[in-house]
């Protein structure tokens, strides 16, 4: 049973904010917003599944959101989001799968939630029935009539609410229940469901940067946030693998024919191991080896390409993207250069980048050295990203 599940809630239409795509699915740097949401609960390691409540018409751009995260299918939304969420407590509920522990209800359109923010609602989980994040009011809070200031409103113990909101999943499913059978009131959180049902919910810090993209504006600053915060960043890496008995050596995902093979973690795959090295780098995450350990059996034999695209899921979870990647091969034999093209568009297409973002380049050490008497192959590789600076 998974511990901890988070229902993205994305089945609004976008109403407040003209145009024909739901501000959810709209592109904010590359990425549509409800997949920079999605891919930051995906990536975190406490969450154990995602799931997506949609509007029934959404069904085709949140395939295309959710390419390739393996998230189960969406559950369609209803008119309000209270509704939305039922119908999303209700299919987990129902679903073949033990009911999780934990339920974090997030809006779809908050995509700049962080790690940071998702571990502390789920820590005070451990000595509360719900959990959510707040920020303070500082501006004075006057009730108007619409055009004339009625009154002051004191201020203290006020704050303003986000999600991600986090529960006992029993508790919510059991309170949205009751909530629907109350009939004339509509809740716009689930905090209130909860607390209309008496549950105890705390308190964590929420995040400024956590925005709602509601109107045209905030999409403006969301894009002028992800842009204010960039930074470059460059990773190296470089890796050696001897050659042992065999008929093919492989190199960038490629098989390559040669009287030797190379010997080492996983597949031996230098070329992968110097690449993924240089992202873990430009990330400050360690190495392949703090990742992939090699006395770990499961490892053995494995195909590089999945230690790559990991590290590229770790730069993508941070919302980083990859700028450039440039790899040297170094070695008297194979020839390299006949196989250039393939390695680079193997790379590209398992890193889901643009070829032209990869380049491969290959060099021998004329005789000199381990490579140059043919007893194994070097690789390194440089790794160019952009991240935000507080990821
Ligand atoms: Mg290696």
């Amino acid at each position: 049973m998974p511990e901890n599940i988070a229902l993205v809630v994305a089945a609004g239409r976008g109403s407040r904010m003209p145009g024909d795509t739901p501000k959810q699915y709209r592109d904010l740097y590359g990425r549509q917003v409800l997949r920079r949401t999605l891919e930051a609960f995906h990536a975190h390691p406490a969450i154990g599944n995602v799931r997506a409540v949609i509007h029934p018409d959404d069904a085709e751009p949140f395939a295309d959101a959710a390419r390739g995260l393996g998230l189960g299918s969406p559950i369609i939304g209803g008119a309000t989001r209270q509704i939305s969420v039922r119908n999303g407590l209700a299919a987990l509920a129902d679903a073949d799968a033990p009911a999780p522990a934990n339920i974090l209800i997030h809006d779809g359109a908050r995509p700049f939630v962080s790690a940071a923010l998702i571990d502390r609602v789920i820590s005070a989980l451990a000595d509360a029935d719900g959990a959510v994040p707040v920020l303070p009011v500082i501006d004075t809070v006057k009730r108007t009539d619409g055009k004339r200031i009625v009154e002051t409103v004191d201020r203290t113990g006020l704050c303003r609410v986000q999600t991600p909101q986090g529960f006992r999943f029993l508790q919510l499913l059991a309170a949205h229940e009751r909530a629907a059978s109350d009939g004339d009131r509509t809740y716009t959180d689930d905090a209130s469901i909860a607390e209309a049902a008496g549950l105890d919910v705390m308190t964590v810090q929420g995040e400024d940067a956590n925005i709602k993209i509601t109107h045209d504006e905030d999409m403006a600053r969301a894009q002028a946030w992800l842009l204010s915060t960039r930074e470059t960043r460059v990773g190296s890496g470089f890796d050696v693998h001897a050659f042992g008995p065999g008929d093919h050596v492989r190199l960038g995902g490629v098989d390559i024919p040669h009287d030797r093979a190379l010997a080492g973690h996983s597949d031996a795959d230098v070329a992968l191991h110097a690449l993924t090295d240089a992202i873990l780098g430009a990330l400050g995450d360690g190495d392949i080896g703090t990742h992939f350990p090699p006395s770990d059996l499961r490892w053995q034999g494995k195909d590089s390409m999945h230690f790559l695209s990991h590290a590229m899921e770790l730069l993508r979870a941070r919302h980083g993207t990859l700028v450039h990647a440039d790899l040297t091969i170094i070695c008297e034999a194979p020839r390299v250069g006949p196989h250039r093209d393939a390695i680079r568009m193997r790379i590209a297409e398992g890193l889901a980048v643009e070829p032209r973002r990869i380049s491969v380049k290959a060099t021998t050490t004329e005789g000199l050295g381990f490579t140059g008497r043919a007893e194994g192959i070097a690789a390194q590789a440089s790794a160019t990203i952009t991240i935000g600076a507080g990821q």
